[in-house]
């Protein structure tokens, strides 16, 4: 059995059924990088993913993550936090509550943890959204919402699906630009699905490409970028 190494997040032989769809994930990515996951629609990325936090369990197989098997681990024990594409806040709490639970399920906040959630929506550009409800605000203010409570968990590996896909190109940017900042600052992981090459080129330094429910392809940047010999690699990155 390989050793498990504090400085990756691994798959070993991950296998799982869903329904019809067979995926198999073997992988060993660096810790401290930007990740972007790619691929055809229904090729398995949100799956590996779900697998990564939890919400999936492999079949047979283990996950590592630095250097901890967390096959077995619960979602809430796993050194991660999630920001999905339709972000998921609780639609009956305020977006201050919703981003204290990113701190403390329970809600047990010090003025310390109150400061932090101020300051993580500062961050984003919500300071003024505090007590208001999810429903009052826009899908671009909500995903901003969502960031800022991954952002206050301060967890060692970031997980996200498509977080900017339904933002108008100019928040996108300045998303990505805070993404940038905190990743510099914590040295987190950063494990993101993505559908658009431009963003993989201009924040990724890992490439990951998935297709019919395997991982095709694992390489830093400038080697992914380069690949001549995988078509739907091409395609996704030269249209
Ligand atoms: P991607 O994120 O690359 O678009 P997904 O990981 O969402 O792909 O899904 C891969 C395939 O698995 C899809 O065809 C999807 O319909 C199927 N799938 C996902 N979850 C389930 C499930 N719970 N039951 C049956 N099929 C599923």
């Amino acid at each position: 059995m390989a050793i498990a190494n504090q400085d990756e997040i691994e798959m070993q032989d991950v296998r799982l059924m869903l329904g019809t769809h067979a995926f198999h994930f073997d992988s060993r990515l660096p810790a401290g990088r930007i990740i972007a996951v790619s691929g055809p629609s229904g090729a398995g990325k949100s799956t590996f993913l779900n697998l990564l936090a939890g919400f999936e369990r492999p079949d047979s197989g283990r996950i590592l993550m630095h250097g901890a098997d967390v096959t077995a681990a619960y979602p809430a024990e796993r050194p991660v936090s999630v920001v999905f594409q339709d972000n998921n806040l609780f639609a009956h709490l305020d977006i201050f509550t919703n981003v204290g639970l990113g701190i403390d399920p329970a809600l047990k906040l010090a003025a310390q943890d109150r400061r932090k959630i101020s300051q993580a929506l500062e961050k984003v550009g919500l300071a003024n959204f505090e007590r208001r409800m999810p429903a009052t605000l826009s899908g671009g203010e909500r995903q901003r919402a969502a960031f800022a409570r991954a952002l206050v968990r301060k967890r060692a590996v970031l997980l996200l699906d498509e977080p900017f896909a339904a933002l108008d190109p100019g928040l996108r940017a300045g998303m990505a630009e805070l993404l940038l900042g905190m990743h510099m600052e914590t040295e987190n992981t950063v494990i993101m699905v993505s559908h658009d090459p431009d963003e993989v080129r201009r924040i990724a330094d890992y490439g990951v490409f998935i297709d019919k429910g395997a991982i095709v392809l694992a390489a830093p940047l400038t080697e992914y970028l380069a690949r001549e010999d995988m078509p739907a690699l091409r395609r996704f990155l030269h249209g």
